[in-house]
């Protein structure tokens, strides 16, 4: 559901969103992880008119706003969310294509040794870790791993 926040968040910052963009942020609030193009087949519900490349220049709007963020969830179009929900790391199953939502707080052992070491402040957000689910994983394996099973 969309709450009014946003809204009176750009009306105090002076910024008025069309209609049309107000439909893409309402997309990427109802889908969860969603790519342009699914975000255009939902506005396209209500807005006929709207073409991918008006939904890829509102996403690039949308994300200067610091209102919709992006992630990187496999090899093709990102997946978009809404900024303020976006605070998670995305575990994806390479064998049957889940995505789990991990606290960024699991990966604070690594983050903070890389900013130890490095300085390095690590965004988990942004790119996916591949593996396997608990589901896929509990199954036989195809390759290797023989001597496990219940
Ligand atoms: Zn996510
Ligand atoms: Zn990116
Ligand atoms: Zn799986």
């Amino acid at each position: 559901m969309v709450t009014t926040d946003w809204k009176s968040d750009l009306r105090q910052r002076g910024y008025r969103l069309t209609p049309q963009r107000q439909l893409v942020l309402e997309a990427v609030d109802t889908l969860e992880h969603a790519t342009p193009d699914e975000i255009l087949t939902e506005v396209r519900r209500t807005a006929t008119g709207v073409n991918i490349s008006t939904v890829y220049r509102t996403l690039e709007l949308l994300e200067e706003l610091g209102l919709v963020s992006h992630a990187h969830l496999g090899h093709g179009a990102p997946t978009y969310h809404l900024a303020d929900r976006h605070h998670h790391m995305h575990l994806v199953c390479r064998d049957c294509g889940s995505v789990i939502e991990a606290d960024v707080s699991v990966a604070s052992a690594l983050t903070d040794r890389l900013s130890a070491s490095f300085g390095f402040e690590t965004d988990m957000k942004h790119f996916a870790i591949f593996g396997r689910c608990a589901d896929c994983s509990a199954k036989p394996a195809t390759a290797k791993s023989s001597t496990t099973g219940p």
